[in-house]
């Protein structure tokens, strides 16, 4: 068993606990929070033990009725990897931490790459993170976007991608985001971050990135081109993606035009928080001119990383190959529609 320690229990934090406590080889040895909301009351109320990432907050933890098992330290010294999910940059802050303890870490998409060993995708590099001290899981749309390419170029070869990015304002919980009423091109400057921070993946797949910010908080939805080095039809490419767990094609028939839609098809599944851990792909919108590949995809920007810290938890470790942990994460999340 790998005991694992959760340091930032918000959007992230939570679900990878959650993903953590159901994996058959793994404890969850505790979560760290900085002040006890109505998060440390819920992780409280499943039985995860609470410590404070703050030492001098943890007497709030009491008056609110939370009993506390340390500190934050003792949850480093308890724990076998660390996930690290505080928000952009903290995680960086936290690194001396961790390493203090030889306590192997896992960091999130927003921090910068080279706060990690390696930046982590599942799908397409699973064994470099193998016997590393760290990985940085990238960010939900680097995920999305590394899940398509990585199959796309074992079967075609991709001469080049070209992606906008039409990004959330900000999560459901973030009502300081914005834009309300505006459609941002964001940053206006081209690329966007996204490509490079693809090529931390892919370092040589020839990539353009543009992002927009627009007023809606449920996902990211993401226009693809790929010139592809053959000529698959569409049919194959539906074919390949039909192979691939963590893509979920919405079919024609099923009527969803957008994320209102996915969101209530992943409440009425019965997903947790009506999660969405798999890209979701409009079936009807994959099309090949020629060389061109084009498609639009939808991305739960909340969840898609979190079987990616799983696996990331077992390369780490070297407690499964890619395939075997990739299978046990989504047979213990009941990933896969
Ligand atoms: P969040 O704000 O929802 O959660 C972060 C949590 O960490 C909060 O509970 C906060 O109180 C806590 N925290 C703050 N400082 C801390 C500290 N010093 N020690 C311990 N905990 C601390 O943020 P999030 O959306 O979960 O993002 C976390 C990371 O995941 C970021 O790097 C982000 O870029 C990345 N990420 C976010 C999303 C998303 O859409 N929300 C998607 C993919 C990746």
């Amino acid at each position: 068993m790998t005991n694992v320690g959760v340091n930032g229990y918000g959007t992230i934090g939570k679900r990878v606990a959650d993903a953590v406590a159901a994996q058959p080889d793994m404890t969850l040895v505790g979560v760290a929070k900085t002040r006890p909301n109505f998060e440390a009351e819920t992780a409280a109320r499943k039985g995860y033990p609470l410590y404070a990432a703050v030492a001098d907050r943890a007497d709030r933890f009491a008056e609110e009725g939370l009993e506390l098992a340390g500190a934050v330290d003792d949850l480093v010294a308890e724990a076998d990897v660390v996930v690290d999910c505080t928000p952009s940059g903290i995680g960086a802050e936290n690194a001396a931490l961790y390493e203090e303890r030889d306590t192997p870490a896992i960091y999130q998409g927003g921090e910068d790459a080279d706060v990690a060993d390696v930046s982590f995708n599942a799908r397409a590099n699973y064994t470099e993170a193998v016997g590393a001290d760290s990985a940085r899981v990238v960010s939900c749309n680097t995920t999305g976007l590394s899940r398509i390419l990585a199959p796309l170029d074992e079967a075609y070869g991709v001469e080049k991608a070209r992606v906008t990015l039409v990004r959330r304002g900000g999560d459901p919980g973030q009502t300081g985001r914005g834009p309300i009423d505006d459609i941002l091109p964001d940053p206006v400057t081209i690329p966007s971050h996204h490509g490079p921070d693809v090529n931390t993946i892919f370092p040589d797949l020839d990539i353009d990135t543009l992002g927009m910010k627009v007023p809606a908080t449920l996902m990211h939805t993401h226009s693809v081109n790929v010139t592809l080095e053959s000529s698959p039809n569409a049919d194959e490419v539906r074919d390949l993606f039909a192979d691939e767990t963590r893509l979920f094609q919405i079919p024609a028939g099923a009527d969803i035009d957008g994320s209102g839609k996915l969101k209530e098809f992943a409440h009425d599944a019965g997903r947790p928080r009506g999660d969405l851990w798999e890209n979701c792909i409009w079936e009807e919108s994959i099309t090949v001119e020629g060389h061109d590949l084009y498609l639009f995809q939808a991305i739960h920007q909340e969840s898609d990383v979190v079987p990616e810290n799983v696996d990331a938890i077992r390369a780490l470790t070297g407690a499964a190959d890619a395939a075997e942990s990739r299978t046990t994460t989504e047979d213990a999340m009941g990933v896969g529609i």
